[in-house]
């Protein structure tokens, strides 16, 4: 048998076991055991680069890490225990949740999530969620996952009118947790880019980038739902850029190049040019700040505080961007305490560990009172979800909204708006 190549878990051989990752991760912090540390990860990863593990045990002992990334910034030697946990997976790929599943079946094609979409749009808007979700207290579980459906669900924006065809073109990957959940917020990306000059395209069959899949270190269905994505968004040649509303899809969408290989054929360039492309939508808005800001109003929604995404923060850096748009509102911004710590959603970890994603989501609702916000803004669905879930469970009237729904709403008035066709 061939011996597995673990070059890509290399980097774990320069730890010291020094310590100083574990006060920062959310894991660790909650279960104060040395193996929901991050050393404790390292030190799987080497005992199954050693021999000393079976795949399965370990893979098994790393799916507890929620990814946040935290523990990278804390290493003054450059080990990456978030990316070895989920380096690690592509040798025996986690299964799904049984939820997290039948979601990924909805949101694998775009008609399902369109459906589905329209199911909830019923659902909340009639009011039969507000009869269904007293009736569901005396079932914990069930009222847990129940309250994942946001009761925010706000009619679309009335569109611009489009700008004109050879006015500069982006295309929009909207994130299908957002079209399922939250439709608003494509449509108020949409709206605040056109408002903008841009003509917006947005590619009717793209289901989902595939971050699931990845997430799980399932490879070969992240590559097959990458190359889904990269038919559905054809070629980019008169594009601009590609924007992602949600931010795991502007970190999955840009590891496209890592994950097409020339074993992929041509999809091998295609990925590289479209990942060149992907950006962020907070990074794009703040690019062009200047050009839109400058005549914004209060969008009515009290004090504001931005809620990190962690692997945004702690993986790609993303700190001034959504801050400095915010910033620029004629209203009150504050911070939450914890320095972009993770909201214990992580895909479908809060699915896989509900114990111990409640716990580390009590943090962050005490950092987010202890902050006075009035309203949470987020650019990330599983962020927005987990919070808001976790805030009506206490019967905070602090409000979690998408940082596109708050742009829009600080703009809308003041444009001209035509009823959509
Ligand atoms: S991962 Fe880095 S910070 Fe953590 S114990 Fe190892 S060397 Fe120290
Ligand atoms: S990525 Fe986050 S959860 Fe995982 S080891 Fe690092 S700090 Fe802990």
């Amino acid at each position: 048998m061939n011996k597995p190549n673990y070059g890509p878990l290399k980097n774990a051989e320069k730890c010291t076991h020094c310590g100083y990752c574990l006060p920062v991760c959310p894991t660790y912090r909650v279960e104060r055991d040395e193996m929901q540390s991050p050393r404790g990860r390292v030190s799987i990863v080497l005992a199954l680069m050693r021999g000393a593990m079976q795949p399965a045990a370990a893979v098994d002992a790393l799916s507890h890490c929620i990814g946040c990334r935290a523990c990278h910034g804390a290493c003054p030697v450059g080990v990456r225990p978030g990316k070895l946990s989920l380096a690690a997976r592509a040798f025996q790929p986690i299964p799904s949740t049984r939820l997290g599943g039948w979601l990924h079946r909805i949101t694998d094609s775009h008609q399902t999530t369109a459906v589905a979409s329209r199911m909830l749009d019923f659902y909340v808007r009639s009011g039969l969620q507000r009869v269904v979700r007293p009736l569901l207290k005396g079932i914990p579980p069930l009222a847990d996952k129940e309250r994942l459906i946001p009761s925010h669900r706000p009619k679309p924006p009335v569109f611009l009118p489009e700008p004109p065809p050879d006015a500069p073109t982006v295309a929009l990957l909207g994130g299908c947790m957002a079209r399922l959940f939250l439709p608003h917020v494509g449509m108020s990306a949409r709206a605040l880019l056109q408002s903008m000059g841009f003509r917006v395209i947005t590619p009717k069959g793209f289901g989902c980038c595939g971050a699931p899949h990845r997430e799980r270190g399932d490879k070969e269905a992240f590559v097959r739902q990458a190359k889904k994505t990269l038919d559905a968004f054809g070629a980019l040649d008169h594009i601009e850029a590609v924007i992602c509303d949600s931010s795991v899809c502007t970190i999955t969408a840009r590891s496209y190049d890592k994950a097409v290989s020339k074993r992929d054929g041509d999809y091998a360039p295609i990925a590289k040019a479209f990942s060149s492309k992907v950006m962020d939508l907070t990074e794009f808005l703040s690019q062009h700040q200047p050009r839109w800001q400058q005549a914004a109003v209060d969008p009515g929604m009290g004090t504001l505080a931005y809620q990190d995404h962690c692997q945004m923060r702690h993986g790609l850096g993303t700190y001034a961007e959504p801050r400095n748009l915010l910033d620029a509102l004629p209203v009150a911004v504050t911070e939450i305490a914890g320095d972009g710590a993770c909201c214990g959603a992580g895909g479908e970890y809060m699915m896989r560990y509900p114990q111990r994603s409640r716990l580390i989501r009590q943090d962050k609702l005490e950092a987010i009172h202890a902050s006075g916000a009035q309203t949470v803004v987020a650019t990330n669905p599983g962020c927005m979800l987990n919070t808001q879930a976790g805030l009506e469970a206490e019967h905070s009237p602090v409000q979690v909204r998408h940082l596109a729904e708050v742009l829009w709403k600080s703009r809308e008035n003041l444009l001209p708006r035509v009823k959509q066709s």
